[in-house]
């Protein structure tokens, strides 16, 4: 797949507010963000969009949510709760072609999206 901005702030060619590492997994604060707690969980083995996941993927998407998840509660997130997204291709909104997920938390989230 094509590098992308992602791959950049893996690389640490370009800056990032990073919250968390493992040896899987790179998540830093969205430069944007939508909520008071905004932070994107991205593979460091990239797949472009969720579509391109193969069940050999499973360990790794697994391990993407459950760092997430891992995060919130040590952020003490996980009583009120968040939101976990993974946006695909152009209808879901997707900007950024390196599979992630955003967690979303500190604010009461909308149903259904817009
Ligand atoms: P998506 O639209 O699901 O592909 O999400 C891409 C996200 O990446 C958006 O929420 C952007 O605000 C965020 N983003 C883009 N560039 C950067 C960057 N350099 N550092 C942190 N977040 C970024």
């Amino acid at each position: 797949m094509a590098d992308t901005i992602f791959g950049k702030i893996i690389r640490r060619e370009i800056p990032a507010d990073i919250v968390y590492e493992d040896d899987d997994v790179l998540a830093f604060k969205d430069l944007n963000p939508q909520a008071p707690v905004h932070v994107l969980f991205v593979p460091k083995r990239a797949l472009a969009t969720l579509n391109d996941a193969t069940p050999a993927d499973a360990e790794l998407i697994g391990k993407l949510i459950l760092a997430a998840a891992a995060y919130a509660k040590r952020e003490g997130l996980d009583k009120d709760g968040y939101r976990a997204v993974i946006n695909c291709n152009e209808h879901g909104g997707q900007t950024v072609f390196h599979l992630h997920v955003h967690l979303l938390a500190g604010r009461r989230m909308h149903w259904p999206p817009g």
